[in-house]
């Protein structure tokens, strides 16, 4: 059963909790124990094995054929080659990579996966309308969601991504999905006016009433739906599988991760994998100039109020990280009147402190760093002289703070650093980054880059720019609740 982080909904199914994504009053679903598991017992399994066991845990009302059925994804040919999230070796630390699905993004991991769920989902609760996902994306999601909810059937998905906020090849990728059943838009503004948008439209009651008219209802492709983390824990156990078949650990011995984090759900999925028993010693929340959570674990103050960066890493651009509230809720001895308190004082006053107990407990479970935009650069340029090995910005981050980290504590735990996305998706930086004082064309960056390394382009990549676009939507976010109403007919009766 899952329950909420701010303890205003009684206990909810998994179906539940995945079907309506949040709590309709605000809040978040978390499961309401945590469920252990050894790791031994997984040794052996395949991805779709691994994925199954751990994912079993977690959805106690789904049926089991339904879960057989969504992981089949990992084996299909949808993620290139035989090991869908492969760790290969970079210099002092393990690179756990976590882009080969279509989108070259990690969240191919998770949201290729989630429409099964959110369809077995509905029909476990007898719901028969139909859903609309409305996802609020910093680059990533958008594209991932976009072509996992492609053409499903009772599904219809609705992106909003910030407008200049996204790479080029990141909005190219998202207006030229197609399908008959997507929606993107461009709203004016930075990631989180987009995300809070997004939030208010989910608890709109009037919007819910004219959806219902139409047998709609909102559902979510957001970390904050947990049919979207759970998937994620699963490639924490797969890391350390394949660090100890490949002798990098004795079995056994304790692990250290680190994850370039934006919204926090990646993070988080590793942290819920220790809670489960995975042997994991220190977890690293890397950073980016969008640095909030590293001044939390400072100071113990969450202040959102702050300049906003965009940055070579705009998946990261983000200073409201939804799941660090589930974080919080753990951390806090699951304390609901806490979370409430500072949830409130989050929307009210752009900021939060927590008391000094909850602080320690943050920093029991967790170290955090950032870096900048220089080391950002000098970190891509410095991995391929060093190792022939090419990284994207978001990766970058999580590498600096690492050798940041292991300098300061002088920490020789094996380390094992998520690859968020395919340096390719971000070309132009990383082929800027390799040819000092160059600068080249967003386009032509792909196809340079590929002649200046021999990696080739990832398949999802390739001719974006010749493919059909839709002409881009551009709203300001006030207008997104129209936007709906229009697009939908919600305003009609019939
Ligand atoms: C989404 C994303 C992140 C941030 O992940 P969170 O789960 O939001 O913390 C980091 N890197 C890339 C490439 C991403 O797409």
């Amino acid at each position: 059963m899952y329950i909420s982080t701010r303890g205003n909904m009684e206990k909810q199914t998994s179906a539940q909790a995945i079907a309506m994504g949040m709590v309709p009053s605000g809040g978040l679903f978390v499961p309401e124990t945590i469920p252990q598991i050894c790791w031994q017992e997984l040794r052996n399994e395949d991805y779709a094995g691994l994925a199954t066991k751990i994912m079993r845990l977690f959805l106690d009302d789904l049926p089991s054929e339904i879960l057989e059925e969504a992981v089949k994804v990992y084996g299909d040919g949808r993620f290139e080659g035989a090991n869908p999230a492969p760790l290969v070796d970079a210099g002092d630390c393990g690179i756990l990579e976590l882009w080969h699905g279509p989108t070259a993004a990690f969240k191919d991991m998770a949201l290729q996966v989630l429409p099964y769920f959110l369809a077995s989902s509905m029909k476990t609760i007898g719901l028969r309308s139909e859903v609309l996902i409305l996802t609020a994306t910093s680059g990533d999601t958008g594209k991932a969601a976009l072509e996992g909810f492609k053409d499903v059937p009772g599904t219809k998905i609705a992106v909003f991504y910030p407008d200049g906020g996204v790479s080029p090849v990141q909005e190219r990728q998202m207006i030229t999905t197609g399908g008959s059943n997507t929606y993107v838009a461009a709203v004016k503004g930075n990631f989180d006016e987009c995300q809070t948008a997004v939030k208010k439209m989910f608890s709109s009651s009037s919007l819910k009433e004219k959806l219902s008219r139409k047998n709609l209802v909102f559902s979510s492709a957001n970390s904050i739906n947990w049919g979207r983390l759970m998937p994620q824990i699963v490639y924490y156990f797969w890391a350390y599988l394949q660090a100890v078949d490949r002798r990098e650990v004795n079995p056994g011995e304790k692990i250290n991760i680190v994850v370039p984090t934006g919204n926090f759900g990646n993070i988080l999925a590793a942290y819920y994998a220790k809670k489960m028993g995975l042997p994991i010693a220190n977890l690293i929340c890397a950073s980016n100039k969008n640095n909030v959570l590293t001044d939390f674990f400072q100071s113990g103050i969450y202040n959102s109020k702050r300049p906003f960066h965009l940055t070579s890493s705009p998946s990261m651009d983000i200073l409201i990280s939804s799941n660090f509230e589930r974080f919080l809720f753990e951390v806090s001895g699951r304390n609901p009147q806490k979370i409430k308190a500072w949830f409130s004082d989050l929307s009210s006053n752009g900021k939060f402190e927590v008391d000094r107990e909850t602080l320690n407990s943050c920093r029991q479970n967790m170290v955090a760093g950032w870096a900048s935009e220089e080391e950002v650069t000098g970190t891509i340029h410095r991995v391929y002289q060093n190792f022939d090995y090419l990284i994207d910005p978001h990766t970058a981050v999580g590498i600096k703070v690492y050798e940041d980290y292991r300098r300061k504590h002088g920490d020789d735990t094996y380390t094992i650093v998520t690859s968020t996305a395919s340096p390719f998706k971000f070309a132009h930086h990383v082929f800027n980054a390799l040819q000092e004082g160059a600068s080249v064309d967003p386009w032509d960056a792909l196809t340079s880059l590929s002649d200046l390394t021999g990696w080739e382009i990832p398949p999802g990549l390739k001719d974006l720019s010749l493919k059909a676009a839709q002409k881009v939507t551009r709203l300001s976010s006030a207008q997104l609740e129209e936007y709906l109403i229009r697009e939908f007919s919600l305003d009609t009766c019939i």
